[in-house]
């Protein structure tokens, strides 16, 4: 690959706060730099280590940021660096970069890093002309020198970056909260005791509002919302003493670090502690979460996350002048973003700086909609019982069904819908077995206890599988309909539920009971349905496998083994190729791209060549239907037989673990997001007695989406059962650039 603009020499930095993912995007700056033949530094120790220079200044190869994908912090380093404030620390740190030869910084850390970043881009020009008046630099070497390009990506788990919707080491950080409230729910649970745990954000409620969503906790306090009475003490007791009384077992309050009251005045997780003690005369336990949250190995969202914007940031950099205005790279609506970085460090200040002044309403509206939007349907859900239904309101009565395999999320989903359902005064029915429930009548009322503790449990406990509705079948489903008096049914599930919808709606014609308000919340693993970019359980198999490669890995640390690892997805290569995005897989077998003969012949020809240049680990990734003929075995003893005994050959099949446990904490959300959209359908469409009213939910670039259900053969490739457009193929590319080096890379 050759690019228009002069050779660069890039340098990256971790600066601040360590982030998981942040190895990801070293990673992929460097090796994105040397595919497109550029020369690449790592400063150790983030400023501090430009400030020293010397030894801390690191030329880059391909393989020294090989194996780091999967560990947490980073592996370069990190540090706050009390020098690089001060013009003289700028000044050494000028010398050091111009002495390398560096002309282009790509900078990952939270705002203050950022503004650093910024700081630095502003002065240097004057920093140059200081150091070429006295004498440290040659005036002819700093002439040639390309003027300073800056790039920044926001490492930071406290995602409250403005310029980007979430930043490296977020998710992951909310992987640990849940976790941990997960495992302290279950004690609080046991003993029937209350508990209040503190979380970080000092300005930012994100980590707080979401780890709530994803673990159903009773209360949640943030900066950008305090409680909007005087006596929030008393209010609060009395949401955990009506909880108790409707048979709560656990009592769960979240504490942002930076949670104030009204006045402004800070609330601290002990304060929250003796103010329940008194108030709900028990025994109240306080856990600091602390730099748990940090820890660990990063999400698969965070090492795609890094590796992308590590990506945009190289090409950022070769695609703009030397020394343009810095940017910030980010994600918004599930896309790379480029924006200036003064503007997104400014707007950042100012958030913090309105929460300082008491503008709460001005805070929230610069957070954006989904963040008030998930606060609000986060009071609904948590309440101890819903509102009662309003007087002379019509009661619909609204029917709950799975549909396919199961997909962690799906009890999420199905007690969010439940509750916002029974809050805005409708019945709510429970659908046993998915269709064969429908059939025979398994129906039965759902009340706002039922659902107790479904937020973080795997698996589907309506139970759901893959059966169908036979014709005569159908006739059956008609009569429940009519018995049940339903005004309106919702499907959480797979193609399988899909398909089932679809029969219904086709056969509205023949059988009128059939035309009511249907909607379909996508949740199946394989992340193969139409009308959402992502479906619920999807991120947490991706995640299942990353953590069972991840496994597999280190057995093979001692001898010269190459691994075909056998995931999911049926026709779809969604959990493939992110997987391989994730572990760094070199090759990922798909049925979207087929398989050849000739593509396995030239997989085995550079497999023996890494491995004569000193390669101890080969991953492949097959995803189960990739080729009916080449399977996963055949694959193995190929390249077994052929690998001339340059290298053993393990076959994995990962299997139903992936299906399995708990879903994450984004599987919760967005169960939690697509309830809320689907109840706001089935209600409206059922309020104005709208025949014909058939719909799928979605996530599409961020937002959610309904679709009409009449779009669903244009939007399927029916015939392999998954969506004609599929945003992730885009991403191959990337995928082998960071996981394979050409001949450039050296
Ligand atoms: P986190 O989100 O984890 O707190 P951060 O990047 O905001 O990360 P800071 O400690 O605020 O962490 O900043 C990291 C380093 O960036 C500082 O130690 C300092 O070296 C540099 N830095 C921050 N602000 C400035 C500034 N205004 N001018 C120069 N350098 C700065």
């Amino acid at each position: 690959m050759t690019s228009p603009s002069p050779a660069r020499t890039i340098a990256v930095l971790t600066s601040g706060g360590d982030a998981p993912g942040m190895n990801a995007a070293v990673r992929a700056v460097v090796r994105t730099a040397l595919a497109r033949g550029q020369r690449v530094f790592a400063i150790r120790e983030g400023y501090e280590g430009a400030v020293v220079g010397g030894d801390r200044i690191v030329p880059m190869t391909w393989s020294s940021v090989g194996g780091i994908l999967h560990l947490g912090g980073t592996a370069i380093g990190t540090a706050r660096s009390e020098r690089f404030r001060s013009r003289d620390g700028r000044l050494a740190a000028a010398r050091h970069l111009l002495q390398a030869g560096i002309d282009s910084l790509v900078v990952i850390g939270g705002d203050g890093s950022l503004s650093g970043a910024a700081v630095l881009r502003q002065e240097w020009p004057s920093l140059v002309e200081e150091l070429v008046a006295s004498g440290q630099v040659e005036r002819e070497a700093a002439a040639s020198a390309l003027p300073l390009s800056i790039v920044g990506l926001v490492g930071s788990i406290d995602n409250d970056m403005s310029g980007t919707d979430i930043t490296i080491g977020a998710d992951t950080a909310l992987h640990r909260i849940t976790e941990a409230i997960d495992a302290i729910a279950s004690t609080a649970a046991s003993h029937q005791r209350t508990f209040v745990i503190e979380v970080m954000g000092r300005h930012c409620g994100y980590l707080a509002l979401m780890g709530a969503i994803a673990t159903g906790a009773s209360m949640v306090l943030i900066p950008e919302s305090p409680p909007d009475v005087d006596d929030w003490e008393g209010l609060m007791a009395e949401r955990l003493r009506s909880g108790r009384q409707a048979g709560r077992r656990d009592s769960i309050v979240i504490v942002a670090e930076g949670a104030r009251d009204r006045q402004g005045n800070p609330i601290s997780a002990e304060h929250v502690r003796q103010a329940l003690r008194e108030r709900l005369n028990e025994d109240v336990r306080v856990t600091i979460l602390g730099h748990v949250q940090r820890g660990g190995a990063p999400s698969a969202f965070d090492r795609i996350m890094g590796s992308l914007v590590g990506y945009a940031a190289v090409g950022e950099l070769l695609a703009s002048p030397p020394g343009s205005e810095p940017q910030l790279i980010g994600m918004k609506d599930n896309r790379v973003t480029r924006q200036p970085l003064v503007q997104c460090v400014e707007r950042t200040r100012q958030v913090a700086e309105l929460v300082n002044t008491g503008d709460y309403a001005g805070a929230l509206a610069l957070r954006g909609t989904g963040f008030e939007s998930a606060l609000r349907t986060l009071r609904t859900i948590v309440r101890a019982l819903p509102h009662p239904p309003g007087a002379g309101q019509k009661r619909f009565r609204f029917a709950i069904m799975h549909g396919g395999g199961p997909a962690p999320g799906m009890n999420t989903a199905v007690r969010a819908a439940l509750r916002l359902l029974l809050d805005r005064g409708h019945h709510v029915l429970g659908v046993r077995n998915a269709v064969r429930g429908l059939v025979e009548g398994d129906v039965f009322e759902m009340g706002w206890m039922s659902v107790n503790g479904w937020a973080s449990r795997g698996g589907a406990e309506l139970g759901t599988n893959r059966r169908q509705a036979g014709d005569r079948e159908l006739y059956q489903i008609a009569r429940q309909i009519e018995e049940q008096k339903l005004d309106g049914l919702m499907m959480i599930g797979g193609w399988s539920g899909y398909a089932a919808v679809a029969k219904l709606v086709a056969e509205r014609e023949r059988f009128p009971a059939f035309d009511l308000p249907i909607v379909c919340l996508p949740a199946s693993i394989d992340n193969n349905l139409p009308g959402s970019e992502l479906a619920v359980g999807s991120d947490t198999a991706l995640n299942n496998i990353v953590g069972a490669v991840d496994k597999i890995k280190t057995t093979a640390v001692a001898s010269q083994r190459c691994f075909v690892v056998e995931v999911m997805g049926r026709r779809c290569g969604y959990l493939a190729l992110l997987s391989a995005f994730a572990t760094g897989a070199e090759r990922v077998y798909m049925h979207e791209d087929g398989v050849t003969l000739a593509d396995l012949q030239r997989d085995l020809e550079r497999l023996k060549q890494r491995f004569r240049h000193g390669k101890r680990l080969g991953l492949l990734i097959r995803n189960e239907e990739a080729n009916p003929f080449y399977t996963t075995p055949f694959l193995c003893a190929l390249f077994e037989q052929e690998g001339g005994g340059l290298f053993d050959v393990r076959q994995a099949i990962l299997g139903h673990l992936q299906q399995g446990g708990d879903p994450t904490a984004f599987d919760r959300i967005l169960a939690t997001r697509l309830a809320a959209l689907s109840v706001d359908y089935l209600v409206t469409r059922a309020e104005q007695e709208r025949s014909g009213a058939a719909a799928f939910v979605g996530i599409r670039e961020g937002k959610l989406k309904v679709t009409p259900f009449a779009e669903l053969a244009e939007l399927m490739d029916l015939e392999n059962q998954r969506p004609r457009e599929q945003w992730w193929r885009k991403l191959a590319p990337v995928v082998e650039l960071l996981a394979v080096p050409g001949p450039e890379a050296g």
